[in-house]
């Protein structure tokens, strides 16, 4: 027997919502909002209706459940015990590689458990989480994670991408290991070691798609989390690409130091990522907290993904929070709103235009490849985050309070 429909009036990002043909064209205010009646049942929204022009103001905003394409589960909440109090790149690595020989099964999970409960209580559907995956706390990270990942399958779409030094698929135990994280749907990524650059890291890269293609499955690259060397690994992995046609999606996470460079340069690059079908993730928060450090001084040059120009090229172009307390980042939470508002100055990327939405909403469901696009249509999951705001502004204030549904219904967080 089918459920009673629900419904409510609520102001939607115009961007975000589908009307159907020939419904009057709706009111849009200078925040892209559009006061919308949403109405579900059965976990589906019907067709969303415009809300008549001598209608109240809704007091509320809503939009769909979001995506995070770039998380850590297994080390996050690790500051208190690591932490990376100089605040570099490679004391982040030190603090990283310390906790990791000493990570065991039951930290991973309570660690994951922790983290999915907040993602899913602010809103989140889906995060894509990278995986250390060389040496000892590899094998009980994914055991935990993959542990995780069923338990939360109904709420939350969780990806799992092995984290390793790209020399490591050149090598028999690479390419085993490859087998099976794709038999566990995880895809494979990695980050160039330091002593790898040129034509050593396109041949490492070359490689590894070659085995990704095999296996059919995705990779996603920590490439480029630098304030040196521009695009450096970049301009590889598009010379390994080269009369290359491939079919898996491959996804670029951080290209900090491709921003470094002057705008024609950048724009060539994107082209070029547009051509091959790349997708971006940004990842703003990390990037401002370790790259261009200087002790004793304050940075003024910031690297960061050149994310306009990169969309503007036509690519895909999502943002993450990265790290959530752990020796790369003291702060953080997973919590979309809360990227959004700290991703403002740092970005720039203003959600009341289209392609400053995006990157937080359609294009990181777009790049994860996940079943719903995001917008909001009939038909669509009533999978919603409705925020007490009537505006961007007191949205982005925080605290946010919001309410989440999944499939029709309210999630509370279990009281642990
Ligand atoms: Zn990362």
């Amino acid at each position: 027997m089918s459920q009673p429909s629900q419904s409510l009036e609520a102001w939607v990002p115009r961007s975000l919502v589908e009307i159907p043909a020939g419904s009057p064209l709706p009111q849009v205010n200078g925040d892209g909002l559009t006061p919308m009646t949403l109405r579900w049942s059965d976990g589906h929204l019907h067709a969303p209706e415009p809300l008549p022009e001598h209608a109240s103001s809704p007091k509320t905003l809503i939009m769909p459940r979001l995506a995070d394409p770039h998380v850590h589960l297994d080390k996050a909440f690790s500051w208190a015990d690591h932490p990376n109090r100089i605040g570099t790149y490679d004391g982040a690595m030190a603090a990283n590689l310390r906790e990791h020989q000493t990570r065991t099964h039951q930290a991973v999970l309570q660690r994951g458990q922790r983290a999915l409960e907040q993602a899913c209580s602010s809103g989140l559907r889906a995060l894509r989480s990278h995986v250390d995956s060389l040496g000892d706390g590899a094998e009980c990270s994914w055991n935990a994670l993959l542990e995780l990942r069923d338990r939360w399958q109904n709420r939350i779409e969780l990806q799992l991408v092995a984290l390793l030094p790209l020399d490591y698929w050149s090598t028999s135990e690479g390419c085993q290991f490859a087998r099976w994280v794709a038999s566990v749907g995880g895809l494979l990524g990695g980050v160039p070691v330091s002593h790898s650059a040129g034509p050593r890291l396109r041949d490492q890269l070359r490689a590894l798609i070659a085995l990704a293609e095999d296996l059919g499955c995705g990779i996603d690259l920590h490439l480029d989390e630098s304030d040196r060397d521009p695009a450096a690994g970049l301009v590889q992995l598009l010379a390994a690409l080269q009369d290359q046609s491939v079919s898996i999606p491959i996804t670029c996470s951080h290209l900090s130091s491709v921003g470094l460079l002057p705008v024609p340069d950048r724009q060539r690059l994107g082209e070029r990522m547009a051509g091959q079908g790349l997708c971006v993730v940004a990842l703003p928060l990390t990037n401002a907290w370790l790259l261009a450090r200087q002790p004793g001084v304050t940075p003024t040059t910031r690297p960061l993904a050149p994310i306009r120009c990169l969309q503007r090229s036509g690519v895909c172009v999502a943002v993450g929070c990265d790290n959530v307390a752990d020796p790369w980042y003291p702060a953080g939470g997973f919590d979309p709103i809360t990227l959004m508002a700290q991703s403002l100055p740092l970005a720039q990327l203003a959600p009341w235009q289209r392609l400053g939405l995006a990157p937080f909403t359609t294009a990181a469901a777009e790049l994860m490849g996940l079943r719903w696009d995001g917008l909001l249509r009939k038909g669509a999951p009533a999978d919603l985050m409705i925020l007490e705001a009537s505006s961007w502004s007191e949205a982005l204030m925080l605290p946010t309070n919001r309410s989440i549904l999944i499939a029709g219904h309210s999630w509370t967080t279990p009281t642990r």
